[in-house]
């Protein structure tokens, strides 16, 4: 099995070949024909499995398949690590598709801060956000999330963890009805499972 089945457009497929990808992943071969096919998804994943590219690549396709430029995407993370390390991986992949994206967090100083604002003005298909400091831009009306497609929630058990529930929900309310939602989460307690209920729609779950 390679990454042929999908049928990725040939500029995503230059990005996946000048990463060194060869084969998927076992959660890559579930996540990313669901992510494709516009399902909203819930899929157990610990680090290390190859979950940020499963999520990255179907939407990064998705994006250059429909040739519109303009915000697409939001991809929630708890901390500012994992934000940059998924943002790092978006501009590895998309070097060859015309697709840019930004990391947004908190913390660092007045100059960071200024850089994501003056970065969001410039336009981006992607933002890679930790939930906090994405509430500080949107009650600024820094950004309109209105037209979002896709909203991913890497580590969600993690930023539940770290008390993020309520800015999650404070953020979908700004986000559109009619998107697609996916869930990530190395564990899935009762809890996981409650609040992925107020988030997606007849969820695929994945778990390996
Ligand atoms: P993650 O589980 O997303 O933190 O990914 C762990 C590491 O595996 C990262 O360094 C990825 O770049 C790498 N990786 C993910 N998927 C593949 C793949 N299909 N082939 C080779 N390396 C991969």
């Amino acid at each position: 099995m390679d990454f042929n089945q999908f049928n990725f457009e040939s500029s995503l497929q230059e990005g996946l070949d000048a990463m060194g990808f060869e084969k998927p992943t076992p959660i890559q071969v579930q996540a990313i024909p669901a992510i494709l096919e516009g399902k909203d998804l819930i899929a157990c994943a610990q680090t290390g499995t190859g979950k940020t590219a499963a999520f990255i690549l179907p939407i990064l396709n998705k994006i250059a398949k429909s040739g519109e430029s303009g915000l697409d995407t939001l991809i929630l993370a708890p901390t500012r690590e994992l934000a940059i390390q998924i943002d790092q991986q978006i501009q590895g992949f998309a070097y060859f598709l015309g697709i840019s994206s930004i990391p947004v967090y908190g913390g660092g100083d007045g100059i960071v801060w200024e850089q994501q604002k003056r970065a969001l003005e410039s336009g981006a298909e992607i933002i890679v956000a930790t939930p906090g400091r994405l509430i500080a831009l949107l009650a600024g009306g820094k950004i309109k999330l209105d037209k979002l497609q896709h909203l991913i929630l890497d580590e969600a058990d993690r930023m539940m963890d770290m008390g993020f529930s309520d800015d999650i929900m404070t953020i979908v309310n700004y986000l559109p009805k009619e998107r697609q939602t996916v869930m990530f989460s190395a564990t899935m307690p009762p809890k996981i499972r409650q609040f992925s209920k107020s988030l997606l729609k007849n969820p695929e779950e994945i778990s390996l």
